[in-house]
């Protein structure tokens, strides 16, 4: 009988100790926890956390610590160490305003008064037909590049048939409904403050991309234009294209054709690439010394079927944002 009531007592005994056992490991778990989330808090999240623009429910990532990370980097360098990579149509430029589609540069001369009738026909038509190929995400890029060049061909030749005048262009972008992001004005001028190198490559029309700036007062002498622009003949209408044709799918070789230009920013660093396109992620290939590069991906359009894609490659994915707050915000740190 004493044998049996001792062993209950062991038994108790027991079960007590291995019980305040669990509650001191999970105590210490608990702790240990709780100092981990304080450290995160405290820390890896910090600048993120200071710009409320981050909170705004357009604004996606994949993983916050990595641009935090960037950012920190970004920060470090200052000024003097940063170049902006940048596209141009539906970046800097608005994709939409109140639910009405804004113009590219194209757009700009497809729907100008200059342009008869039957060519904007003609133009409207190739849009429709490529349009769709150029945001299907079931295709690869490498997929699309040979429709890509067939559409800016075709629309090029058009463009040539309507024997556009170059003294025109600025009253055709006056009268168009091409608009600037929210904040390009602080945008713009910020960084010709601090004189941080601008390149905008587009696979737009330079010519009209220009106008567009200048008519907006922020052509700034730190920008670099790299883009499609027209020849004209002597009477100043148009009669081709001048060099290589620069598409959405192409910028990676458009790159590499700029090595002199970013030969000469050698010490520029970190990057600030901004785009619209999967394609815009190869602008900044022909950087030949990287340390930082924060991407900044614009998703306009096809939202549901593209973000994963976008998060995967864009550092900061900004959804049906049509202002420059984010990028702004960044550079109010680093500069
Ligand atoms: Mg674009």
């Amino acid at each position: 009988q004493r044998a049996v009531m001792d062993r209950t007592a062991v038994v108790k005994v027991g079960a007590a100790a291995s019980a305040s056992v669990c509650v001191l490991v999970g105590g210490v778990a608990l702790a240990q926890y709780i100092v981990t989330k304080k450290k995160r808090a405290g820390k890896k999240t910090k600048i993120i956390e200071m710009m409320p623009q981050f909170e705004k429910p357009t604004v996606h990532m994949r993983d916050p610590e990595r641009v935090e990370q960037i950012i920190c980097g970004l920060i470090k360098g200052g000024a003097s160490k940063l170049q902006i990579i940048t596209d141009f149509d539906m970046t800097i430029s608005k994709f939409a305003v109140n639910g009405k589609r804004c113009p590219t540069c194209h757009n700009v001369i497809d729907n100008c008064k200059l342009v008869t009738e039957e060519g904007r026909q003609k133009l409207l038509q190739l849009k429709h037909k490529y349009y769709p190929i150029e945001i299907d995400p079931h295709l690869s890029m490498e997929e699309k590049f040979p429709f890509m060049v067939e559409w800016y061909f075709k629309s090029h030749s058009i463009l040539v048939e309507q024997r556009l005048e170059k003294d025109k262009l600025p009253e055709v972008v006056r009268e168009s409904d091409v608009a600037l992001r929210e904040g390009f004005e602080q945008f713009f001028d910020r960084l010709h403050q601090h004189n941080v190198p601008v390149f905008i490559f587009s696979a737009g029309l330079g010519d009209v991309l220009e106008e567009i700036i200048s008519q907006a007062g922020v052509y700034h002498s730190n920008i670099k234009v790299v883009s499609n622009f027209m020849d004209f003949d002597d009477s100043g209408v148009i009669k081709g294209f001048k060099g290589e044709l620069i598409h959405v799918y192409n910028k990676h070789d458009g790159a590499l054709r700029s090595t002199e230009y970013f030969k000469q920013l050698r010490d520029n660093s970190n990057i600030i690439l901004l785009g619209d396109s999967m394609g815009d992620l190869s602008m900044a290939d022909g950087v030949p010394n990287v340390e930082h590069i924060l991407k900044i991906g614009f998703l306009n359009d096809k939202v549901e079927e593209r973000l994963d894609n976008y998060m995967d490659s864009y550092d900061i994915v900004l959804v049906k944002d049509e202002t420059l707050e984010v990028p702004n915000a960044i550079l109010q740190k680093v500069l």
